[in-house]
């Protein structure tokens, strides 16, 4: 049977290299993007180049109306979805939660908690074996926050990720009998651009010291464990917090 996976947030970061190495595990590689349509095109491009099969579908994970778009357009133009990551995710400046707003905490919520969320719900009402599908995997990419709470810079994000975790938990219990697993990844400081992007580029630098380590992690590192969750080598794996962190 064919494999097709859907990642978002995979135009960039963790999520483009686990789109890469997926296609080459010999998945059908479903590409969500927010904006930047030029790289997510180049992450399509270069796994078609290197044999693989890949396809681009812009969608807000936010907006229910987008998500359950582009879960037809899938079901349209590639096929029955067999797994799903949910890896787009936000975070914000370096905030004190005594200066925090509450649109902020929506904003993060949205993406991080409803986003996973919303495209669980889908996947699972295709994957689902009672509604005749042919079961599945998924996998959330949470935060080493959600365990350490992220005081004085982002509670916010650390909450949100903290939802995540407990939402993997639920959810792989309520949807085992479905043959569906669920799983999360937690990821310590990973090597991308998102640091720079919430205004605090030295963030690996400063957070390496903790770490036992002594380094960040590298995309392809925390890729290889979400693969190996998707994948029938965990096949009796459901419900576990997978710590991806330098043993932090
Ligand atoms: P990244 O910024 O490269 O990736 C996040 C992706 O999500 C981006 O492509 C972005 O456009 C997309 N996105 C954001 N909002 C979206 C929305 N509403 N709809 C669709 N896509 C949206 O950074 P990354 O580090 O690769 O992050 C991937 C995941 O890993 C995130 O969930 C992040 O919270 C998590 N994470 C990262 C680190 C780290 O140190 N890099 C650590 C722990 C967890």
């Amino acid at each position: 049977m064919k494999k097709i996976l859907l990642i978002t947030g995979a135009s960039t970061g963790i999520g483009a290299v686990t789109a890469t190495l997926a296609s080459r595990a010999g998945y059908c590689v479903c590409i969500n993007y927010l904006r930047n349509h030029a790289a997510a095109k180049a992450v399509a491009s270069s796994i078609e180049k290197d044999g693989g099969e890949a396809y681009i579908f812009q969608a807000d994970v936010s907006d229910e109306t987008q998500v359950k778009s582009m879960f037809e357009s899938i079901d349209r133009e590639v096929g029955m979805i067999t797994a799903l990551v949910n890896n787009a995710g936000i975070i914000e400046p370096q905030q004190k939660l005594s200066e925090m707003s509450a649109e902020r905490l929506h904003k993060v919520f949205a993406t991080n908690v409803v986003g996973s969320f919303l495209c669980a719900r889908e996947a699972v009402n295709r994957m689902s074996t009672r509604k005749g599908g042919a079961g599945g995997s998924i996998v959330n990419v949470s935060s080493m926050a959600a365990k350490y709470g992220a005081p004085f810079e982002y509670i916010d994000y650390a909450a949100t990720k903290g939802a995540v975790d407990t939402m993997t938990l639920g959810l792989a219990k309520e949807i085992a009998e479905e043959n569906i697993r669920v799983n999360a990844v937690r990821p310590g400081i990973i090597y991308t651009d998102i640091h720079a992007k919430a205004g605090e580029p030295d963030r690996i630098e400063r957070v390496k010291v903790f770490t036992p380590m002594k380094r960040g992690g590298q995309p392809e590192e925390v890729a290889n464990a979400i693969l190996w969750l998707l994948s029938d080598e965990a096949s009796y794996i459901t419900g576990t917090l997978l710590d991806v962190s330098g043993g932090r």
